[in-house]
This record gives C-alpha cells, sequence and structure tokens, in this order.
C-alpha cells in the first residue's frame, strides 16, 4: 500500500461505489474507470432448511475472522469454537474455512465435495503434461485438521437437506452422489447424516456483483463478467481487469491482469485532450522534461539518496 501511495495513488477506503458514490459522480470526476471489483456472488445452495440460523456463506465467516486475526479486538459475528463444523466444497475457500475452523478451536470439521476424489497420480488421458495435474492434492488446511485429528473430508457427498430445532441448524442430511452424474439425482437408499452445527457454503463464486454493472450499463459476457476482451468494456473510459472480468480466478491473474488494463487505460487516457499536468506523489514536472527524474525522490517507501 505504501508503494502505490508514493507513487501517487490515493485510497479511499470504506466507499461502496454505486451506494456513497453515484456512477455518475466517478465519471464525471474522472477520465478512466477501471472495474476490479472481484467476483464475490456466491453460489447457493437451496435445499429445505437453508435458512436455518448457522448456515452461512464461506466469506460471511471468512470476512469476520480476517478481521480478527488482523486485530484480535474485532469480535467476530461468526464462531466455529466448540463446534462441529461442516463445509461444503473442497477448493481453496473451504480450505481458508476448514484452517480458520481448526484453529478456532471447532470440535469437529468435515469438508464435503460432490465431485468424485481425484486420482493420486496424474491421469495422463485427462491432463498429459504440461497440463495442470488434476490429481489428489492434501490441503494445508486438512493437512493440519488431521493431523490434530479434529477434520476429515469425503467426496461424492450430495446435500439434500440441513435439519435443526428452535430455528438453528444441528444436522446435515446427504446422500452419494452419482459418479457418472454427480450433479443429479444422488444415488437411492445412500442417505447419511452428518452432525452441524454451523455450516459453511464454500461452493464457488457465479460472477461480479451485477448492481454496479447495471448501474453503469456494461456489458456482460454469459456467465454474468465484465465482457472486455482488451480490458475495454462496452462503454467508452470504462475499463475491467481481475476477477470482475475473468470469473473466480487467481492472484497471479490479477495482478496481470492489473499490469495490463493500466497499459490500456494509459493508451486511452493518451487520445484524450490533456487537462492539465498532474502533479502527486513522487511524479514531478521534472520526470517528464529534459533533465530527467528528480535526484533523492522517494520510491517504493524507500528514501533514494
Ligand atoms: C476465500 C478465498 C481464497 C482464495 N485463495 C486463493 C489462493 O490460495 N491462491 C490464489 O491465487 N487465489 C486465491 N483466491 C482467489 C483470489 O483471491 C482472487 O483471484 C483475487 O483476489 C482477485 O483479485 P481482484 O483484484 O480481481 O479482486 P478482489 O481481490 O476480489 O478485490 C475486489 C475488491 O473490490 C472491492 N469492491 C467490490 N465492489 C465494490 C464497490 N462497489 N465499491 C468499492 N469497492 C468494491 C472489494 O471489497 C474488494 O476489496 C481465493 C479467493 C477466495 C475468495
Amino acid at each position: 500500500m505504501q508503494q502505490l501511495r508514493d507513487e501517487g495513488v490515493e485510497v479511499r477506503c470504506g466507499v461502496d461505489v454505486g451506494v456513497d458514490v453515484s456512477v455518475e459522480e466517478l465519471r464525471s470526476e474522472f477520465d478512466a474507470v477501471v472495474l476490479a471489483t472481484g467476483s464475490r456472488e456466491p453460489r447457493d445452495l437451496p435445499v429445505p432448511g437453508r435458512d436455518l440460523e448457522g448456515v452461512h456463506f464461506a466469506m460471511e465467516y471468512l470476512y469476520g475472522r480476517n478481521r480478527w486475526v488482523a486485530d484480535g479486538s474485532y469480535e467476530a459475528p461468526i464462531t466455529a469454537a466448540g463446534k462441529n463444523v461442516v463445509v461444503i466444497g473442497g477448493g481453496d475457500t473451504g480450505a481458508d474455512c476448514v484452517a480458520n475452523a481448526d484453529r478456532e478451536g471447532a470440535k469437529q470439521i468435515v469438508q464435503l465435495e460432490v465431485l468424485p476424489e481425484p486420482p493420486a497420480r496424474r491421469p495422463d488421458d485427462r491432463t498429459p503434461w504440461p497440463l495442470w495435474p488434476q490429481k489428489f492434492r492434501l490441503s494445508y488446511a486438512m493437512e493440519e485438521a488431521r493431523a490434530l485429528g479434529t477434520g476429515e473430508q469425503d467426496y461424492l457427498v450430495s446435500t439434500t437437506s440441513f435439519g435443526g430445532a428452535g430455528g438453528r441448524v444441528s444436522v446435515l442430511n446427504a446422500a452419494r452422489a452419482n459418479p457418472e452424474n454427480p450433479f443429479g439425482p444422488p444415488v437411492e437408499g445412500s442417505d447419511f447424516e452428518i452432525k452441524a452445527d454451523l455450516v459453511l457454503l464454500a461452493m464457488g463464486f457465479l460472477h461480479p456483483e451485477q448492481a454496479l454493472l447495471d448501474q453503469l450499463d456494461v456489458e456482460r459476457d454469459k456467465r454474468g463478467n465484465v465482457k472486455a476482451s482488451t480490458y475495454e468494456t462496452s462503454v467508452d473510459g470504462v475499463f475491467a481487469a481481475g476477477d470482475a472480468r475473468r470469473g473466480q480466478s487467481l492472484i497471479v491473474w490479477a495482478i496481470n491482469e492489473g499490469r495490463q488494463c493500466a497499459r490500456m487505460v494509459e493508451r486511452y487516457l493518451g487520445t484524450l485532450e490533456p487537462r492539465e499536468l498532474i502533479h502527486s506523489g513522487n511524479v514531478e514536472p521534472a520526470d517528464t522534461g529534459p533533465a530527467g527524474p528528480p535526484q533523492g525522490r522517494a520510491s517504493y517507501g524507500l528514501s533514494v539518496e
């Protein structure tokens, strides 16, 4: 963050664009807008009992936990301490839920995945080199939970409903998913139940939140991501990068997209009438003149003599 600030970036926290600042205000104040809002709309599980207390989207839990880790005085609204926790979803988000629940002192953690368990070795017929091998990998979180004897994971599990008393969840009802069609009807007569005081839904993310995109009226692709094949959206001066453009992905992609998008924005700004020279951060008038960059300026938070 310091590096960005030194370079002249002003960071305004706690501003929900589209709510606290209107799209019109934003567009009149800035020549270019980059949508880097991520892909945060979670996939839901609309089975009976979904509305019971104790059934949450993973991020409702993880936002609170991260704040607690960053600042121990923050009281997280959802806690796994002493609870039977079920995490639905076997990806990175699910792993983070397992790790946090474990470190909080959950009684037991069960991580469920609807797909079959991947093979122990690279299946050459499906993912030959140089493709990323689709093989079983024990997550850091499950490794930790197994070492403590608190965690287990199960595959081909289809959640059919949640049950409970007094409006609170206490049990997850499930059945074996069909390996040929895991998202279809589960195997008949294979029903079982798991104790659950806290259920965390970590089944992936659909697309970016749509409200701001609707206000800007940018075109979307068929998955609901911002359509911007060259980072430019369908609206002049509005760009998109990262998960908002490609869907929930990886940090390395977000970094790469941010850099490529910045180049496109720079090119776009070069086509506009210059307003005035910007004096901010470590950008000095001499940077653009024959004298070259000034000596002794702050760079990346370090003082350069
Ligand atoms: C739980 C979890 C675990 C993950 N684990 C990994 C991992 O191990 N390795 C890996 O490579 N990737 C992982 N990822 C994916 C990775 O975090 C993302 O691919 C990456 O952060 C995308 O970066 P981004 O800048 O596009 O969006 P984000 O990092 O999602 O940033 C979007 C930002 O925009 C803000 N925002 C949204 N709407 C508005 C608005 N209207 N006004 C103002 N601000 C707004 C959000 O608050 C957020 O700060 C994980 C993701 C999750 C959710």
